[in-house]
């Protein structure tokens, strides 16, 4: 029997995905017809994205389950039309593109490039940073992504903390967990890098009290999302030079608002939530097995657990 996948996610990526999301459902020996115009009472699954055309689930009757084409689920987690399972999205494309992000703007501020790049006096400055294992480099979340930048700081030598909800065991990395570890994660962390989903726990993990307890001239990268971080104590922390830098990728608000005192502060690097995208080749995989799996009556993986909002 054929099953009917909408595809809900940005219409202008439809094109690109139609030919990949047919091939790997091919490849899982699934017989279905994907489109982004299916009436919703017929509709089996549902491709989903948070800037796609689809929010209200309500009239899809038929649906066994909702695939999001994004990691981050905060914009869905909540919506009380949903009734079917909802999985995230976990794909090597977003995560090689992570880790590429990650490491690139943890280099940048370990061997402090900026000072070489943007040299409009034609010094001539010599000095060598400390080795990577004299930087000691903090992960807030140990998820796919975290998971995956921690073992490529490791390899390139940096002592990698991770912290996470539970308790985690990743091999070469100082796990903690829980409000405790939290602020042991931060003691000492020269480069803290943000990679927790966005729910009502993990909002202001970085607050005043929490950055107090970084080094001075600590650096922070927030790929994560805005509220993370208090931003006026962020501010406030970067205005006294007790935080060095901040590279932030994602913002309460995007885009970020033109008078935003993030955009033309000298310690702060916007970049424009661009950190990492999901890829349509590898994502296709993901969403194909899925289904596979929901038809064989298999668990689905990446499963949102909506109570914990991630
Ligand atoms: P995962 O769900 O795989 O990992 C989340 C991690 O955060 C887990 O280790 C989890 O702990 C931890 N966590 C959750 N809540 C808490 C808490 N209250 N206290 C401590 N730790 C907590 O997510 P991913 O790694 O796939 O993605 C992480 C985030 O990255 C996404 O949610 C999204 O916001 C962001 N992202 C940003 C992109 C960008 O371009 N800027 C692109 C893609 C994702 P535990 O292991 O115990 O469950």
């Amino acid at each position: 029997m054929s099953v009917n996948v909408l595809f809900a996610g940005r219409p202008d990526r439809w094109a690109e995905y139609q030919p990949l999301l047919d091939a790997a459902l091919a490849r899982e020996g699934i017989d279905a017809h994907v489109s982004p115009e299916i009436a919703p009472e017929e509709v089996d699954y549902i491709v989903y994205a948070p800037n796609g055309p689809v929010q209200d689930f309500t009239s899809y009757t038929r649906a066994k389950a909702v695939l999001s084409l994004w990691a981050g689920v905060e914009k869905i987690v909540d919506n009380e039309t949903l009734t079917q399972p909802l999985t995230r999205m976990v794909d090597d494309g977003l995560r090689r593109g992570m880790v590429e992000w990650v490491t690139g703007h943890v280099l940048r501020h370990h061997l402090g490039m900026d000072a070489h790049i943007v040299n409009p006096d034609c010094v001539w400055k010599q000095g060598a940073p400390p080795l990577a294992p004299d930087r000691p480099v903090t992960i807030l979340g140990l998820g796919a992504l975290g998971i995956a930048c921690a073992e490529a700081l490791m390899g390139l030598g940096f002592p990698v903390t991770g912290w996470s909800r539970g308790p985690k065991d990743v091999p070469g990395v100082r796990c903690l967990a829980g409000n405790a570890g939290l602020d042991a994660a931060l003691e000492g962390a020269e480069i803290v890098v943000l990679l927790l989903p966005q729910t009502p726990e993990t909002e202001n993990t970085l607050d005043a009290r929490r950055l107090a307890l970084l080094p001075r001239g600590a650096v922070i990268l927030n790929p994560g999302r805005g509220p993370l971080i208090d931003d006026d104590a962020l501010l406030a922390a970067l205005d006294e030079g007790h935080i060095g830098h901040a590279t932030l990728d994602t913002f309460r608000v995007e885009p970020l608002p033109d008078d935003h005192p993030y955009w033309r502060h000298p310690r702060v690097t916007v970049t424009p939530h661009i950190a990492s995208d999901t890829r349509a080749g590898t994502a296709a995989d993901v969403i194909a097995e899925n289904i596979r799996r929901s038809e064989a009556g298999e668990p689905l993986l990446h499963l949102v657990n909506r109570t914990l909002g991630y």
